[in-house]
């Protein structure tokens, strides 16, 4: 008795959303992604060097202990 099994089919498939390249706005590959290509990698990460994007400055905080004279006069 042979029998002839079917393929069974579970195979647990995700349908996910490619995302598009956020330069270019084309189909993302698997290997550069989230972007298309290197050179859309390349223009991202240049974006984040080039100083596009601003670093907020911490407000510089005085420590205001002992403040007033204190010196002991001795004599
Ligand atoms: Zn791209």
């Amino acid at each position: 008795m042979t029998l002839s099994e079917a393929a069974n089919d579970n195979q647990g498939r995700k349908l996910f959303a490619p995302r598009p390249c956020p330069i270019c706005k084309k189909p993302s590959t698997e290997k550069y992604r989230p972007f298309c290509s290197k050179r859309c990698a390349d223009v991202d990460l240049a974006r984040w060097l080039g100083g596009n994007y601003a670093i907020p400055a911490a407000p510089e905080q005085d420590g205001d202990d002992d403040e007033g004279p204190a010196n002991p006069t001795r004599g």
